[in-house]
């Protein structure tokens, strides 16, 4: 290897421990890991079942339902084709909220399965609009929309739509389409109420406010979403609930991942010692220091908060829009590269345009505040224009 010219070129890796400031993966706290940490089990085990029962019935407090809980030893991808294939039938219609990358690729996948997929058109900024989403809901007075489909936390562009009223856009109409809720990036870090709010499907994974490894998925499914299930005629078995019914866990078609749920059941444990309303808390707290900098940033022509709603601003993510004939991917390489302090980039459209500061999950101040002086000396490494004092105005953010 010492006479490969190309190995001798890279530069070794930072020491200290990485700074994981991706909107997920997130940090997984170190009683995760140890509790992970467990040899193979048969999962039809009487002490392994009583063990998922009581996690699944924690979960759903933080979910905040009633419904049955279906897991999936899939990222949110699964869950999210779970949520298509159980619930409608070739031809269906339905109406997505645009928000950003992530509800492309719903809409996308929908497609795939022969749905018909019409779109509340919105500026990735700010969301799609509660008036025009009630006035596509009024306007289709034959009720071809099956259901609704909207990304509560847009994890691409740092935006949260309002769920809640979107409920209620649904009920001033009378229209009986289904509600279906993403919260992959919010779940356990923003404030849900799933049956309070009136939604039929939440989409959930394990890798971010759960604080677990990826590779977990989940829908709770209201009593309404069941009946659509049983009319619905999309081909599936894996993801299928009517299968899961009849298994021991009413859940999980295949072999279960039963580490998952040692994780499981200590992210639940640190979740509830917290308490919801601390961890919700906490998230708002951290990202209005996340907040104060970029706009401190954007002086000087510099770096700007993507999202233009301060209403809409998520409390898990923050996406920052490079300004004009600036590289997103320059920053992200001198943070991750000089200061190993990992971000997140821009999807789709957004690649090179957009970095992200991922602020949910297992964080706290000082970790905030590492990660806002690497973007802060980053900036400065790849020349971009920018406001200096950013990591000052977050510390006056978090003692205000
Ligand atoms: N929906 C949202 C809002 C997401 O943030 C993601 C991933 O980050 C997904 C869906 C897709 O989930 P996964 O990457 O776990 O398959």
């Amino acid at each position: 290897m010492r006479n490969d010219p190309e190995m001798n070129s890279v530069s070794p890796k930072p020491r200290g421990r990485t700074f994981f400031a991706n909107p997920g993966p997130t940090n997984i706290p170190d009683s995760i890991l140890r509790a992970i940490d467990r040899p193979s089990q048969d999962f039809m085990e009487d002490g392994f079942v009583a063990l998922y029962e009581d996690c699944i019935a924690r979960l759903k407090r933080i979910i905040g339902t009633e419904g049955h809980v279906f897991c999936y030893a899939a990222s949110g991808h699964g869950a999210w084709e779970a949520s298509l294939v159980n619930l409608f039938s070739p031809g269906d219609t339905l109406l997505m909220l645009e928000s950003g990358y992530f509800s492309e690729s719903w809409t996308e996948m929908a497609r795939k399965f022969s749905l018909t997929v019409e779109t509340v058109a919105a500026d990735w900024r700010r969301g799609a609009q509660v008036d025009a989403v009630r006035a596509a809901l009024a306007a289709d007075r034959s009720h071809r929309f099956k259901a609704v489909c909207t990304v509560h936390n847009e994890t691409s562009t740092g935006v949260t739509l309002p769920v809640a009223e979107i409920r209620a856009a649904l009920d001033d109409t009378g229209h009986p389409a289904l509600l279906l809720s993403d919260t992959i990036s919010s779940l356990a870090s923003l404030p849900y109420a799933m049956d309070a709010w009136g939604i039929d499907l939440t989409v959930g994974g394990s890798q971010k406010g759960l604080m677990l490894p990826a590779g977990m998925s989940f829908t709770a499914v209201s009593r309404k979403a069941m009946e659509a299930h049983r009319q619905a005629r999309l081909p599936r078995h894996y993801l299928d609930w009517t299968v899961m019914l009849g298994r021991r866990h009413r859940s999980f078609v295949g072999t279960i991942p039963t580490q998952m749920f040692y994780g499981l059941a200590e992210a639940l444990r640190l979740l509830e010692e917290e308490g919801m309303e601390a961890v919700c808390a906490r998230h708002h707290r951290l990202a209005g220091a996340v907040r104060a900098a970029v706009r401190v940033w954007s002086g000087n022509r510099g770096p700007e908060l993507f999202c233009t709603d301060p209403a809409r601003a998520s409390d898990s993510v923050t996406a920052i829009l490079m300004p004009d004939g600036h590289d997103a991917e320059a920053v992200r390489r001198a943070a991750f590269g000089r200061y190993n302090v990992s971000l997140g980039g821009g999807l789709g459209r957004l690649g090179g345009r957009v970095f992200r500061i991922g602020h949910l999950g297992d964080l706290n101040e000082p970790m905030v505040l590492g990660t806002l002086a690497a973007v802060e000396l980053s900036l400065r490494d790849a020349a971009v224009p920018h406001g200096r004092g950013g990591v000052a105005a977050a510390m006056d953010a978090l003692t205000a």
